[in-house]
Formats: C-alpha cells, structure tokens, sequence
C-alpha cells in the first residue's frame, strides 16, 4: 500500500526530450528494466527535487535546514557507519554518549559521577523520543501497580490539547487512554488543569516547553508544584515528562531563571530534537531520564551478533551514526556561547516580526516570540477573508506560512505561525512584513471590489 496518492496520467512514463541527456523513459512506480547512466540519473532525481520548496522561506517548520558545509563534510563522510554497531564503530557510540551526558548536563541531571554516566540515547526524533519516555512511564506504573496488588489495565496519561501528534500516537500505539485536557483560557495546558485530571491510572502528566501551535512554554514548575499538591492530599505520586522538542535548546541558553527540568524533582525524563533548535539536520532526537531507577531494566535489550554485548533501548534498529556526529560537531563547535547567540538571534527576529505584524494592524498576536523564537496570530476580526486566504496569498510571494484551527477549547480560534530559524535574518525578516502587508492589502482590496460590486 502506497500512503501517497497516484496520479494516473503520470504514471507511466516520462519521456525523452532534447535536455534530459539520454535519460529516455524510466517508469516512476516500477523499477526500471535497464540500467541509467549515473550522471543522467542523478539529474533526473535533481530535476524532481527542484519543485521542493524554497527552506529558507519556508516559515512553517522547526527543523533544521541550514548547517555550514563542515557539518556537512562530517555527515557525508560518515553516512555508512551504522550507530547501531557499537563494536564496530566505538567511537561513534562514545559520541553519542558524550552528547548524552553534554544534554543531561544542561538539563541540570545530577549523575552520580561527575555527569559522565547519564541515562539516555539518541532517536531518530523527538517522536521516537516519546515513545521510549511512554513505555518506560508504562512500565513502571505498571509495576507500581502490581506491586499493590491493584489493576494495571486502565493506564492514561494526562497532557494539553496542544501536545504535538507525536503523543496521541504513543497513546494509540501502546494502549494508553490520551487524556487530552481542552484549552481553557490558556493557549496550553496549566497546572490546575493538569492535576485535576490525575487519578491512580496516569502513567504521567506530559508537560510541553514550546507548544508546537504558538511556541509557548507550558509552566512545568507550577505543574510540578500542583502535582506535589496532588501527593500531599491524596498520595498520588504522578511522574512528569518533560517534551522540550524545541525548548529543550533554547530555555537552556535564554532562559536561564526558569526552572522546567531536572532541577525539579518530579520531573523524571526530557526529550528534545536535535533536528530543531540542536540544529542538527533531520532525524536526530535526544531523550534523558533523571535516574536509572526510571528506566525499567526490561526495556533494555543486550544485542550479541555484531560482536561484544551492546545495551540497546531503541525502536529502530540500523540507522546513519551521521547525524549523531553532526550533533556532536554543533555542540562542540558552538559551545553555550554560540548556542546563546544563535538562539538570542531567533528570538530578536521573531519579536521583531511579531511588533511588524501588530502594526498591521488586522491582528492579535497569541504568541510573540518570547519563549519559542515563534509567532501565532488571529485576524481580529474577520473582514470577508480569513487566514487561509492569506496564507495562500503569502504562498504566491513564496513563504509558506501554515493556517490552522487551534485545538479543543479553543478549536474557533485559525491563526497563522511563523517559526524562526537559524539561517533567517533581519533582511528576510523585513521582506517578509512588506509582502504581508502587501497580501492584506491586496485581500482587503477584493474585498471592498466585492463589496462595491454588490451595492
Ligand atoms: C516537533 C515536535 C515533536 C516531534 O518531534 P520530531 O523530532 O519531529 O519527531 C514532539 N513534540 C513537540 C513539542 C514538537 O515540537
């Protein structure tokens, strides 16, 4: 089964032409009979390529789309090392350890010797990150659970509406009930809500440190403290997970105050992407429990074939050691300095935008780039066209700038998201608020045309 749609006409075949340099017909669905010539090849496969968006315009996602040509040096030149084989690639495996520890550090992980022994690993992303945080909650609730000779077959797990799909489908795939909690008032889940959805089945309440809708922090310490609340009246020790895919790599170096990780006891995992703000290109993601105590050993599988006995907690087996290097090589090459200034500059971009957007004047701003480097806004009051009409219009200009519902509790509300990236700058930044002042303009125009037109 195919999870893309097919275009019939297309099908088949695409055919020669005078440019294509003998590349002749291939079939796009079937392997082709014959060999290509590797340069006509490479070519066809770059022409397909060219219609991707434009990254640098593209202010819809989080992850990573620029890294200096080193990085890239690295990746290329480790791409057939396999992480898994930690026999054979020692060194690659003690570099992933090093980040490891390097990540559990910055999230204030006590370890017990000198912070080279932390529990955690590398993912494929923060999805994968999730998935491993959930068992690992499962599985201990569990036992908890057992242990009290009570019934372990109802377990949930309490969370925001605005928690990122990856959640729902750790819920779905691991027989979990999703407690998804509607906004109410906040554009993210908050404190009281959360305890209040507790009973003796959550596995754990997931906190979110940027929300994907609008970037902002959920408050982890007045969570936490609530969940303290909770065990004091009733003796509910409810864990708390940490989803800092984004903020993970920006409270660290802006937010230095604000208390979300292990500084606070009740939080026992965090997970973040280091294909987003780690600035690692794609599939690299990170997650790090407190203690071995919150990682239940059965998860834990001891892999033999590839030669010495390798630990190994993962959904995946062989995957590119690369992009674990790379991840190494930013953190190594930035340092918490150049992270700071790297991030520092998102988030100047991203409130500088936010004001341009508010002089605009049709807006609301939900978020003005204060936490995430990332902007939401509404129209105030809709006049004839809506944000996915601009959207559109904003697309004819090149910037994709994603339109969408906010999710239950506050599912009337359709705003706009800008996420700023490492690799925008002040310049596009100011382009971009001129051809959004131009798409109101030009959206507003047909509008009063339209009106005009009907009196
Ligand atoms: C992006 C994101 C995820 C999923 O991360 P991937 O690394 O893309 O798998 C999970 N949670 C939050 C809050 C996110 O922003």
């Amino acid at each position: 089964m195919s999870l893309h749609k097919h275009h019939p006409q297309h099908e088949e075949k695409i055919t020669d032409s005078a440019f294509d340099g003998g590349v002749g017909s291939i079939p796009r669905h079937r392997l082709p009979r014959h060999t290509q010539d590797a340069d006509a090849a490479l070519r066809f496969v770059q022409d397909e390529l060219m219609l991707d968006g434009n990254a640098r315009q593209n202010l819809a996602t989080f992850v990573t789309t620029w890294m200096e040509p080193q990085a890239a040096t690295l990746i290329q030149a480790s791409l057939e090392k396999n992480i898994i084989d930690k026999d054979e690639y020692p060194r690659s495996a003690e570099i992933e350890r090093r980040c490891v520890n390097i990540l559990a550090n910055l999230w204030n992980a006590s370890t017990p010797a000198g912070g080279e022994d932390a529990i955690g690993c590398s993912t494929t992303g923060s999805s994968e990150a999730a998935m491993l945080a959930g068992m690992a909650l499962k599985w201990r609730w569990r036992a908890r659970r057992e242990e009290a000779g009570a019934n372990a077959s109802k377990p949930n797990l309490v969370m925001g509406a605005n928690v990122q799909v990856c959640w729902e489908k750790f819920a779905r795939y691991w027989d979990v009930e999703a407690r998804l909690v509607p906004l109410d008032g906040a554009t993210h889940l908050t404190a009281d809500q959360a305890a209040a959805a507790c009973d003796e089945n959550t596995i754990a309440v997931v906190a979110v440190l940027g929300s994907t809708f609008d970037g902002s922090y959920e408050p982890v310490a007045e969570i936490a403290a609530a969940l303290d609340a909770l065990q004091a009246s009733t003796g509910l020790d409810i864990p708390l997970h940490v989803d800092a895919a984004s903020g993970g790599f920006i409270a660290p170096f802006l937010d230095q105050e604000l208390l979300w990780d292990f500084r606070l006891d009740r939080v026992k995992s965090i997970n973040a992407s280091g294909h987003k703000y780690g600035l690692v290109y794609p599939g690299v993601g990170w997650v790090v429990w407190r203690s071995s105590d919150d990682l239940p050993r059965e998860l834990i599988f001891s892999v033999d074939y590839l030669g010495g006995s390798m630990p190994t907690f993962a959904l995946n087996f062989s995957r590119p050691a690369s992009q674990v290097i790379a991840q190494y090589y930013t953190l190594v090459r930035y340092g918490f300095d150049g992270y700071q200034r790297i991030q520092q500059r998102a988030r100047d971009i991203a409130t500088t935008i936010a004001q341009g957007v508010e002089k605009l004047g049709p807006f609301t701003l939900l978020s003005r780039g204060e936490e995430l480097p990332v902007l939401a806004f509404k129209l105030t009051t809709p006049d004839g066209w809506d944000v996915y009409d601009l959207s559109h219009e904003l697309r004819s200009f090149g910037w994709i700038v994603p339109a969408y519902p906010m999710p239950k509790g506050m599912a009337d509300v359709d705003v706009l998201r800008v996420v700023v990236r490492n690799g925008f700058t002040f310049d596009l930044a100011e382009m971009f608020l001129a051809d959004l002042a131009k798409s109101v303009a030009r959206l507003s125009g047909q509008q009063q045309a339209r009106v005009a037109f009907h009196h």
